[in-house]
């Protein structure tokens, strides 16, 4: 089954809207299949980002990851990276449609609450960065009441 990464930035830390955010893939029927609180580096967070390292806001954004706790988590379930990406919202919040996570929490771009990886190749990539001890190996037991 598909998994993503999924980020909770410091100002949605802060903010308060981890619990928000968690029941948001919980309701939809995403199975939590890993999940920390950390703080990281400014080299983890330009490796994290590290596609990024050409563009003008790339120190800014490193800075801001860098600020405080972060939550990292892996999702899974069927197309879990589009349609994560989906309830995130676009990236800038000016453009993210109410009932989007950033459409109805952020404003600004560079404070956008969130992170979700854009691929399931990148998902991969970003899993093994963050969580390279694996991730949980179980099945909720509402399976087969969310997939035919
Ligand atoms: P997304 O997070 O939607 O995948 P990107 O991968 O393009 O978006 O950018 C990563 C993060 O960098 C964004 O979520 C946002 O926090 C920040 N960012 C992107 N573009 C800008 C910008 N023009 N100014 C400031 N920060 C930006
Ligand atoms: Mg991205």
């Amino acid at each position: 089954m598909e998994q993503t990464f999924i980020m909770i930035k410091p100002d949605g830390v802060q903010r308060g809207l981890v619990g928000e955010i968690i029941g948001r893939f919980e309701k939809k029927g995403f199975s939590l299949k890993g999940l920390k609180l950390l703080t990281v580096d400014r080299a983890f967070a330009e490796k994290h980002y590290a596609d990024l390292s050409s563009k003008p806001f790339f120190n800014g954004l490193v800075e801001y990851i860098v600020s405080g706790p972060v939550v990292a988590m892996v999702w899974e379930g069927k197309n879990v990276v589009t349609t994560g990406r989906k309830i995130i919202g676009a990236t800038n919040p000016a453009d993210s449609a109410p009932g989007t996570i950033r459409g109805d929490f952020a404003i600004d771009i560079g404070r956008n609450v969130i992170h979700g990886s854009d691929a399931v190749e990148s998902a991969r990539k970003e899993i093994g960065l963050w969580f390279p001890e694996g991730a949980a190996n179980w099945s909720s037991s509402l399976h087969p009441w969310i997939y035919e």
